[in-house]
C-alpha cells in the first residue's frame, strides 16, 4: 500500500538504486531518473569487473568525512552486515575473500542484475536517457518541480539527489548533481580525485613503465611522512599506480593544490627486517663481489628496477662489485629501500575511482535530509564522504541510499542511529 510520498531519485547508480528500492519498500511511489541509457553503469566497472561490494574489516578510519560521528551513526543504521543481508535477500550469493566481499560469481553484472530485478519487483518507475537539469522547491505547496534536459517538468513531494561524482567520467561531465544541490543553497566542498594514480616528473618512471612489484610506499609532504601503505606498486609512463598509491592519492592531491612538495618513497624489500637485510648484504658481497653490478643485482629485484637503482647510484652496470667497494654496494642496497619518486600531479579526475568533496555533510541530518529544504535528501558520492579502496565506497552508497530512501518514504531512521549498539555484531558470523 502506497503512503503517497511521491519520490524522485535523481541518478541510478549504486546509491540511487538503493534509495529507490528502499523508498518503494517503505511505501513511496518512486521514479528513478537516469541520464545514461542504462542504470548502474559504474557498478559494472567496479573491482575490475568483479565488484568489491563491501568489506568485513570495517572501521571508521577507512573514511574521510568532516563529521565522523555523524557518519558512524549512519553506518549503525545500515552496516556491512545489513548490506550483506540485503543482497542475500534479493538473491545474491556473496563471497568473502579475507574480508573483501564480492558476488559469488565474481561478476559485477550479477550485482546489477539483482538490483534491477528488485527495482522491477518494487515497481519503481525507471526513466533512462533523462537528465534532470533543473529543480525548484515550492514551499507553499511543499512540492518539488524537476525539469529534464528536454524541458519536461515533473512534480514530487520528496527528492533524493544521488548523482555521483565526475570520477571516471570525461572531463567536464558529472557536475549537474552539484549544480542542482547548489541551486537549493547547499555548500559544495571542493571536488577532487580521491582514488587515483599519481604523476611523476622523474625520467626513471618511464624506464620502469609496466613493472609491478611488492613495495612499502611512504607519502612525504615537504619531507614529512603523511601516510604509509604496502602492496603492489605499478610503474607507468606517467608515474605510479596501484592500490597503495590510490590509498593516499587524496592526501597527495590536496597537498599539491596547496603548492607543497610531494614525493613517494618506495621500499622494494618491504618484508626484510633491517638487521637481517644488512647481514644478508654482507654475505652477498663476500660471495658475489666478482660479478658486474648488473649480475650482482640479478635475482633480487625486477631487472628494470635493478638498472634504475645502479644508474641512480651513479654507477655503471658493467662495473665489478668489488671495484665499487662494499660501502658503495651497501649504499646501493639501502637505496633500494628508499627510492624517492617526486610527484608532479594527480592523473586526472577521469581516471579516478572516486572524488573527494561534494555536498557539505554539515548541511544534512543523520537521515541525510537537507537542513535547508524539507523533503530533499542526498545519497552516495555526491556527499562529502569518500572511502579507501576495498569496498568502502560501495558500502557508503548502500548505507546512504538506504537511509535517504527510507527517510524520504517517511520512515525515520533517527532512533536506530541513536540506539543501535554498533555497526558490527559481536558474534563472528561467517559467510
Ligand atoms: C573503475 C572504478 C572501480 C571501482 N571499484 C570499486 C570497488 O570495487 N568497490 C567500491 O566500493 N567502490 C568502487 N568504486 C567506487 C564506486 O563505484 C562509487 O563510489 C559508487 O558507484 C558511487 O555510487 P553513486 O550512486 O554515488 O554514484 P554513480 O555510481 O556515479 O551514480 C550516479 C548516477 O547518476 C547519474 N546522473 C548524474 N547526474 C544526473 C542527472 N542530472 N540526471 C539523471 N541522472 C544523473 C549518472 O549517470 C550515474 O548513473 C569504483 C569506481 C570506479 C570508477
Amino acid at each position: 500500500m502506497k503512503n503517497e510520498m511521491k519520490t524522485a531519485v535523481i541518478g541510478a547508480g549504486a546509491s540511487g538504486i538503493m534509495a529507490a528500492v528502499t523508498a518503494a519498500k517503505y511505501g513511496a511511489e518512486v521514479t528513478l531518473f537516469e541520464s545514461s541509457q542504462r542504470v548502474g553503469k559504474k557498478i559494472l566497472a567496479t573491482g575490475n569487473g568483479k565488484c568489491n561490494l563491501g568489506n568485513l574489516n570495517f572501521s571508521m578510519e577507512q573514511y574521510y568525512c568532516e563529521d565522523q560521528e555523524k557518519l558512524h551513526k549512519m553506518f549503525r543504521v545500515f552496516s556491512v552486515w545489513d548490506a550483506m543481508a540485503f543482497f542475500e535477500s534479493i538473491g545474491l550469493m556473496i563471497k568473502n575473500k579475507n574480508g573483501y566481499l564480492y558476488p559469488y560469481s565474481e561478476q559485477a553484472s550479477a550485482v546489477l542484475d539483482v538490483l534491477r530485478m528488485e527495482l522491477d519487483r518494487m515497481k519503481v518507475e525507471v526513466i533512462t536517457e533523462t537528465r534532470i537539469v533543473g529543480a525548484i522547491y515550492h514551499s507553499e505547496k511543499g512540492e518539488f518541480e524537476l525539469q529534464d534536459a528536454q524541458g519536461k517538468n515533473y512534480s514530487f513531494s520528496r527528492v533524493v539527489i544521488a548523482c555521483g561524482s565526475p570520477a571516471s567520467l570525461k572531463k567536464g561531465e558529472g557536475m549537474t548533481g552539484y549544480e542542482l544541490s547548489a541551486g537549493f543553497g547547499h555548500d559544495i566542498r571542493p571536488v577532487a580525485p580521491g582514488l587515483v594514480q599519481l604523476e611523476s616528473d622523474e625520467s626513471f618512471t618511464k624506464a620502469l613503465a609496466g613493472v609491478r612489484c611488492q613495495a612499502k610506499v611512504r607519502l612525504l609532504v615537504d619531507g614529512e611522512e603523511m601516510a604509509s601503505e604496502a602492496g603492489e606498486l605499478q610503474f607507468t609512463e606517467y608515474g605510479i599506480s596501484g592500490i597503495p598509491v590510490f590509498q593516499f592519492s587524496r592526501i597527495a592531491g590536496y597537498a599539491l593544490k596547496e603548492g607543497r612538495d610531494v614525493s613517494v618513497m618506495a621500499d622494494f624489500f618491504p618484508d626484510q627486517e633491517d638487521k637481517v637485510f644488512a647481514y644478508m648484504n654482507r654475505l652477498r658481497y663476500e660471495t658475489q663481489m666478482d660479478k658486474t653490478l648488473e649480475e650482482y643485482l640479478t635475482g633480487m629485484l625486477h631487472k628494470k628496477i635493478n638498472m634504475v637503482m645502479i644508474k641512480q647510484a651513479g654507477l655503471k652496470p658493467d662495473m665489478k662489485a668489488k671495484e665499487a667497494g662494499y660501502r658503495k654496494i651497501a649504499e646501493l642496497m639501502e637505496n633500494c629501500r628508499s627510492l624517492n619518486i617526486h610527484i608532479s600531479g594527480e592523473h586526472g579526475v577521469e581516471n579516478a575511482q572516486v572524488c573527494a568533496g561534494g555536498v557539505n555533510i554539515a548541511q544534512v541530518s543523520t537521515e541525510l535530509e537537507s537542513s535547508m529544504i524539507k523533503g530533499l535528501y542526498f545519497a552516495g558520492e555526491i556527499l562529502d564522504v569518500d572511502g579507501k579502496c576495498g569496498g568502502y565506497n560501495l558500502q557508503w552508497a548502500w548505507t546512504s541510499g538506504y537511509i535517504a530512501g527510507r527517510n524520504a518514504a517517511g520512515s525515520s531512521t533517527r532512533e536506530i542511529a541513536e540506539t543501535k549498539e554498533d555497526m558490527l555484531p559481536k558474534d563472528d558470523r561467517k559467510c
